[in-house]
């Protein structure tokens, strides 16, 4: 009497991908229900079970489905949109801002279904997300059918789909209470990275995975740049600062960990956190190589993921695998790491313990969800195939095969892909929805590239907007008499500060775009010489001016100003100047008031390019009548310092400089 099942693959070269790398030909997998029952040679499993459907494998390899441990899988409607850049470039400067005006819940339905037909093509079965709306993925991913843990993203800034990370933790709660108990989805929660999550967003994010014991997804040590912050903030390195906070508390999932050492290996695997390592993403980026052969050896669960599609730019777990095998051994100058056998275990078996979901898929075997592939070894491109060692199928599917060998495809029991053929999505439509969503974001790009105030205000961050100026500045000889004047009757001192200014000048193609300075500030402690504090802002300024009162006051000009919180290697990337010039200057400076009025007093030596010293004497406002009261009170101000002998200069300092250069320029031609 034999058992009755659903379906019976047969005549199969299966890879079961268990603890003993087990391989059956002519093999047999038994699948009831959502899960598969027995795996064997084929003679033996024919002799107990019998099926509605018996499926002639013809000599394909049977094998799990793999698992995608990585990835943001909505934004495969960001594909090929801004490639070439460094990560914070690309991700500050164009993803977020694209993200904060595009991605809606049906954005990332119609993103996860482009994925889920391009995972299916390429054999995966089950993938990790972290993106917005993540409810809105795992609902399109149950309606396709395959295995994800989906987690909602919370991090510090405004997020397309909450305006803070109160509203984003909140998400994800409400997301996980409604989906824990579902057969293909595995809610998570997802704090993007330590550089774009507080402390605080750590520890809350931990405790909320540990409440309902569900994976948290992270991003963690990706680059040395990020590694680097955070010694430099919290004097340890990434892995460490993370257990501070709790993090390694939840079931942890790590994306990259390309630059952790030994004892940060150690720490994630008493933690038992699973690692997702993404070959091309940090090959693309020059993230560098993450030390996968170390991992492994450690003991850690190690999968391999596709990262997103932005940053690949493909969801193929074919080329992620011959990539992994390919990085280990180049990196470590050794052909012997990381052996076909285990980069295909990493995407298999070990990835679902990475995620934490190893009891359900990663292997062929019985109790486990029916995930499986099936993958034709007969093309050219992997042909002639030998027998004579079980390593043989594990080099032909890692070393050979592609992702469209991949024939068939069965999640959880259910056929998403047979013969090629997608069961469960119309690819031509999604395209048809992808090419206008692209469209739009196009012609959004383009407008924001054409304006150096828009790149500007799509950083986000908070801008302070157009303002009057009133300065009047004179060139001096030396500084003391002015110090001595600042204690005259009718001058109040409320505060002095010392402090060296760099400024970076960007000039545009297009000089009405204005220029963009960005200033860094060191405040300086007289007593020691020291700096005591870092400050750094961008300012656009226009190229306008709207006038000049009684001939020496500089009445005022447009100025969008905002705090830079990036590196000036950033700005640099992202405005992309076509020329730059860099001033330094000494200053002291002192707010006081005069005739109840604030104005701010600066002594200048203008250290770089040496140009002397110059009084400054500066307020702002919001109206021009206003501006034009001021500026009559800034010409007595100079008197009353006993400066208004001196030469009038109604230029900002980067005209000062420009205008040596010119008349040394002269200068040189003439002689
Ligand atoms: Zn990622």
């Amino acid at each position: 009497m034999t058992q009755q099942v659903n379906t019976l693959f047969t005549n199969a070269l299966v890879l079961t991908m268990d603890e003993n790398f087990n391989q059956y030909f002519p093999g047999a997998v038994a699948v009831k229900g959502d899960s598969i029952v027995a795996v064997g040679n084929e003679e033996e499993i024919k002799k107990e079970y019998s099926a509605q459907e018996t499926i002639d494998c013809n000599g394909k390899i049977l094998m799990p489905g793999l698992i995608n441990a990585h990835t943001h899988v909505p934004m495969t409607l960001l594909r090929g949109l801004a490639d070439d850049l460094r990560l914070d470039v690309w991700l500050m400067g164009y993803m977020m801002p694209v993200e904060r005006e595009f991605v809606s819940p049906d954005f990332v339905r119609l993103g996860t279904m482009l994925a889920c037909a391009e995972q299916i093509r390429s054999g995966i079965t089950t993938f990790n997300d972290m993106y917005y709306y993540e409810e809105h993925v795992a609902e399109a991913t149950a309606i396709v059918g395959m295995r994800a843990v989906c987690g909602q993203t919370v991090m510090k800034f405004p997020a397309p789909d909450a305006a803070s990370y109160e509203d984003s933790l909140q998400m994800a709660r409400e997301f996980i209470q409604r989906w824990k108990d579902h057969p293909l989805i595995v809610p998570a929660v997802s704090p993007h990275a330590p550089y774009t999550c507080t402390a605080e967003i750590l520890r809350a994010t931990a405790d909320l995975a540990k409440e309902f014991d569900v994976p948290l997804h992270t991003h963690l040590a990706e680059t040395a740049f990020e590694v680097e912050n955070v010694r430099n903030e919290h004097g340890i390195p990434v892995i460490p600062y993370v257990k501070k906070q709790g993090l390694l508390e939840a079931k942890v999932i790590a994306a990259h960990c390309v630059h952790i050492d030994t004892g940060e290996m150690r720490s994630l695997l008493h933690a038992h956190a699973g690692v997702a390592h993404n070959p091309s993403s940090n090959l693309k980026l020059a993230s560098g190589f993450a030390p996968v052969v170390k991992m492994l050896e450690t003991g850690l669960n190690v999968g391999i993921g596709t990262d997103g599609p932005a940053s690949n730019n493909d969801l193929d777990m074919f080329e992620e695998v011959r990539l992994a095998a390919f990085i280990a051994k180049a990196s470590t100058n050794d052909p012997t790491s990381l052996p076909a056998s285990w980069a295909l275990l990493m995407a298999t078996r070990l990835g679902a313990q990475a995620l934490h979901i190893g009891h359900l898929t990663g292997s062929l075997e019985p109790g486990k969800r029916a995930d499986l592939i099936l993958v034709d070894i007969s093309p050219v491109h992997n042909s002639p195939s030998f027998k004579r060692s079980a390593d043989n199928a594990y080099a032909q599917v890692v070393y050979a095969s592609k992702s469209t060998d991949v024939s068939d495809v069965m999640v959880n029991g259910k056929w998403l892909m047979r013969a090629h053929k997608l069961l469960t999505l119309n690819e031509d439509e999604l395209l048809a929805q992808a090419a206008v969503i692209a469209k739009k974001i196009d012609t959004f790009l383009i407008e924001r590239e054409q304006s150096v105030l828009s790149k500007l205000i799509a950083l986000g961050g908070s801008l302070e907007q157009e303002s009057f100026e009133v300065q009047v500045k004179v060139k001096i000889a030396e500084t003391d008499p002015i110090v001595q004047a600042l204690q005259r009757p009718g001058i109040e001192v409320i505060r002095k500060r010392h402090y060296r200014e760099h400024d970076v000048y960007f000039f545009f193609d297009d000089p009405s775009q204005g220029r963009l300075r960005y200033r860094e500030d060191d405040f300086l402690d007289d007593g020691k010489g020291t700096v005591t504090n870092v400050r750094a802002r961008l300012t656009l300024i226009g190229q306008k001016r709207e006038g000049k009162f009684e001939d020496q006051v500089l009445l005022s000009r447009s100025r969008y100003i905002a705090p830079a919180a990036q590196s000036l290697r950033f700005y640099r990337e992202y405005f992309k100047p076509k020329s730059e010039i860099t001033i330094e200057k000494d200053r002291l400076r002192w707010l006081i008031t005069y005739n109840n009025t604030e104005f701010f007093v600066n002594l200048d030596q203008m250290a770089e390019p040496k140009l002397g010293y110059y009084l400054e004497i500066k307020t702002r406002t919001w109206s021009r009548r206003d501006a034009e009261r001021k500026a009559q009170f800034a010409s007595e101000l100079l008197a009353v310092l006993g400066a208004s002998g001196g030469e009038k200069v109604t230029e900002d300092y980067i005209d000062i400089v420009h205008s040596a250069a010119a008349r040394r320029a002269t200068h040189v031609s003439e002689v």
